[in-house]
């Protein structure tokens, strides 16, 4: 896991079975991913024929031609759940994270890493494993952005049965990552000469995957309908808004969900004291444990708002190290947990030595840390330039911790201002900032300042913000209605489970 990807690649399975559709994710064989297996039993590099072996599911697929390869195709269990692994040593058995090595630095190889990993999916959907055929191949990020190219191209892996009617879905998480290589990287993956122009491969003379994704796919989506939008203007659209606009009529957003069981503020073992909407007087509790663990004034009437995030310029951080006196003018607290650029993290340091008691500063990543935050802040700030989806402000509506938010992609989709009418309405759970400046979350902050010194108000929030549904239901039927409308489209040739 290195981001929001992994959560929804985790989390949409289990939530489309009750809506009758079988997703089955596939994945590389990382180190980590093998060693989670080990952990329950399962050996996948074991013997051939051995007892071990048979636990460790079985190989669906050689891909004796696999670029870099070679590599074979699992078909495994995991919590109940069938998981296909690709399985390629000399291209995925290596330490560091997805990306890179150990030392930080990106793979050279990633190109062909990741185009053989949508090599080996575009095999799936083409028959290899001889008992399941799907109907719809949905391809997240660059990492799987060539899905679709193989696919349309007639391309890559050999078919053992091409489905043409297969149809594909391309979602772009964030659309500054883009997987972007060397044209020389088309043969070695089996991609025809003839397709690298602007209609089909090629980004402005790079072989772009995400760009071939976006191009071929059937359907596009994004996590979040502003971000739907903004990413068809040239100021956010990172050079595939010409694409992108000629491509709106695919385009859909849907917004993430989080893991209710994990994010559950009546259940959280992290947090000092339980509560839920009707025992709000409890997360108090939580609000003394988080400043004396960092060493706040114990002070209850101070608006205590924090930060959990990566201290980036995406994240806005610059601008609330400006604002944040506003915030310190109307008697609040920042409590900032977070780590990023090595100047902004200095910045964010010498402002809690300069603020003893006002604001606290943690530098790190501390998962449990994260859930206190969330259960004894009175604010959560998430003044991104721009964000997808973005997940904090959703844990924040869960456990009445008041988003103030940038009025942008999910943040925008997913807090509701605090202006009159939605007070009047009883339906405000936040704060939007825009545009997204230094003195519009100067204004922000004062309005939130504002507003805290009213406990029915803020209390009313609250209360709006955890009735809000934030779970997965509601994207899982938006992705299942998707899948349902290409399957349809497809007539009578779509896949089907073989006998
Ligand atoms: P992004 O993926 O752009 O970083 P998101 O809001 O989508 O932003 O997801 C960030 C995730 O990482 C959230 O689950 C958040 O709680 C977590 N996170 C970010 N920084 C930290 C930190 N320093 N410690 C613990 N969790 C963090």
């Amino acid at each position: 896991k290195t981001g929001g990807l992994a959560d929804v690649t985790g989390a949409l399975p289990a939530a489309l079975t009750p809506m009758g559709i079988e997703m089955r994710p596939l994945l590389p064989a990382y180190p980590a991913v093998v060693a989670a297996l080990a952990n329950i039993g399962v050996d996948i590099r074991a013997a051939p024929g051995t007892d071990a072996a048979s636990a460790a599911g079985r190989v669906v697929a050689e891909l004796a031609d696999l670029p870099g390869g070679p590599g074979r195709i699992l078909l495994l269990k995991y919590l109940n759940r069938p998981l296909y692994l690709l399985d390629s040593p000399s291209l995925f058995d290596r330490e560091g994270n997805p990306y890179s090595g150990p030392d930080g630095a990106d793979w050279p190889d990633n190109g062909l890493r990741f185009g053989a990993f949508a090599w080996a999916a575009a095999a799936l959907a083409s028959g290899a494993d001889a008992n399941w055929q799907p109907e719809v191949v949905h391809a997240h990020d660059w990492q799987a952005g060539l899905v679709p190219a193989y696919l349309r191209l007639s391309a890559g892996p050999k078919a053992t049965n091409r489905h043409p009617s297969v149809k594909t879905v391309m979602t772009v998480h964030n659309l500054a990552f883009q997987g972007q290589f060397s044209p020389a990287l088309a043969a070695p993956l089996g991609l025809p000469a003839t397709a690298f122009t602007v209609d089909g491969l090629e980004y402005y003379g790079s072989l772009g995957f995400l760009k071939a994704g976006l191009f071929f796919a059937d359907a596009l989506t994004t996590v979040s309908p502003t971000y739907a939008l903004e990413i068809q203007t040239p100021e956010h659209g990172m050079g595939l808004d010409g694409l992108l606009r000629a491509r709106a009529a695919d385009l859909e957003g849907i917004v993430n969900g989080i893991d209710e069981t994990i994010w559950n503020p009546a259940t959280d073992p992290h947090l000092a004291a339980g509560y839920d909407a009707s025992t709000m007087e409890r997360k108090a509790v939580n609000k003394r444990a988080l400043q004396e663990r960092l060493g706040l004034a114990p002070d209850r009437h101070a608006l205590l708002a924090c930060v959990v995030s990566r201290l980036t310029h995406q994240k806005g951080m610059d601008l609330l190290l400006e604002a944040a006196s506003e915030l310190l003018a109307g008697g609040g607290q920042l409590a900032v947990l977070g780590s990023g650029e090595l100047a902004l993290e200095a910045a964010f340091a010498r402002l809690a030595v300069a603020h003893p008691g006002r604001i606290a500063c943690v530098l790190g990543y501390d998962e449990p840390l994260s859930h206190l935050f969330q259960g004894g802040a009175d604010a959560i700030l998430v003044p991104s330039r721009f964000e997808p989806c973005g997940l904090t402000q959703l844990y924040g509506l869960r456990y009445g911790t008041l988003p103030i938010v940038a009025r942008t992609g999910g943040l925008a989709d997913t807090v509701i201002d605090a202006n009159h009418a939605a007070l009047a309405m009883g339906v405000a759970t936040g704060f939007q900032v825009a545009p997204v400046t230094v003195q519009a979350l100067r204004f922000a902050l004062a309005r939130a300042c504002a507003l805290f010194a009213d406990p029915t108000t803020w209390r009313g929030m609250q209360q709006a913000a955890m009735r809000q549904p934030v779970g997965w239901q509601v994207s899982a039927a938006s992705y299942a209605a998707l899948y349902r409308r290409l399957v349809e489209t497809a007539g009578p040739a779509g896949g089907r489970e073989k006998t």
